[in-house]
């Protein structure tokens, strides 16, 4: 009903940057599986819509801003599911909808705009509660769909890829995407494969907290999150990275954008810069889609 198309595709990054010719570059392409459904969304939604289908809930409740990645991905799957879904969104848009709200629209979602100081305790257990009370038989969603079942389905893009890569990066945001890497990783018994987060806000320390929170053992090594590449904080961008985020489309062919796969590519244009990665590294970028949010 849904046609994602996985596995997804893996293909060779060409770049002209002077340090890349010492490693292998490869792109796992997450922003092809759907026309509407950003990569990793979709991945991390599966086995809750699953789920929620199975046990035929009616209404799923999440939350997000107005530009969220996931509730465009969720309300798209929804509708086609038939499952109604509310949606919590940070700030009022009421005067001035986003394209990402427009789409909600029309996909008949309902949406109630929260203050930021009401959207602010989107986490907190008796928040929460309140809204489980108002709607029982409703499945609620957290922001950015980072949940424990969450991580089965982002365990997949590992599972897909059989090939060996010693190095993995990836945008940070909610850290599902992450947390079900590093458990995919653990599970594989791919230990030596590194896993690098390029955190795309400022959250130093909170993000750990974040992706250690979403694993059943703190105790995973080999990850850890780059927090020099988020250009001041979440969707802040400068001219130097929207024109990086232009260079790249025409040399490489991929759109990426300044929210998260911009901030990742620039990422590893630096660390190779500064001679991070040992000669011989094969390095994987997860593309995560994203651009319906750059409309
Ligand atoms: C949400 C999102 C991320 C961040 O993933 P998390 O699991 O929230 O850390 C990365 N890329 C894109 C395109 C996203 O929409």
């Amino acid at each position: 009903m849904l046609n994602i198309v996985t596995p997804s595709v893996l293909q060779p990054l060409c770049v002209d940057w002077a340090d890349a010719r010492q490693v292998s570059l490869y792109i796992k392409r997450d922003d092809l599986i759907h026309p509407i459904i950003s990569g990793n969304k979709w991945r991390k939604l599966k086995y809750a819509l699953l789920e929620a289908k199975q046990r035929g809930v009616a209404e799923i409740i999440s939350f997000g801003g107005g530009h969220s990645n996931h509730l465009h991905a969720l309300g798209y799957c929804c509708h086609q599911l038939g499952i109604q879904l509310l949606a919590l969104v940070r700030g009022n848009y009421t005067a001035n909808p986003t394209p990402m709200l427009r789409d909600l629209q029309q996909w008949h979602s309902r949406i109630i705009y929260l203050d930021k100081a009401t959207y602010h305790k989107r986490s907190q257990p008796n928040f929460i509660a309140s809204w489980q009370a108002a709607h029982p038989d409703a499945l609620i969603i957290p922001e950015g769909g980072s949940q424990a079942l969450a991580l089965p389905g982002v365990a997949e893009i590992l599972s897909e890829q059989e090939s060996d890569f010693s190095h993995l990066l990836v945008p940070v945001g909610s850290g599902g995407t992450l947390a079900g890497l590093i458990q995919a990783r653990q599970a594989r018994h791919k230990n030596d494969l590194r896993l690098i987060g390029v955190a795309t806000l400022k959250g130093e320390g909170y993000l750990e907290g974040l992706v250690n929170s979403l694993l059943p053992d703190s105790a995973y090594s080999n990850w850890h999150i780059e927090h020099r590449f988020h250009f001041g904080g979440y969707a802040k961008r400068s001219d130097e990275l929207i024109n990086f985020c232009d260079t790249f489309k025409i040399q490489t062919g991929i759109a990426i954008e300044p929210v998260y796969s911009g901030k990742t590519c620039w990422a590893l244009k630096q660390l190779l810069a500064e001679g991070y990665f040992p000669r011989g590294s094969r390095i994987l970028l997860l593309h995560t889609g994203g651009l319906q949010g750059a409309r």
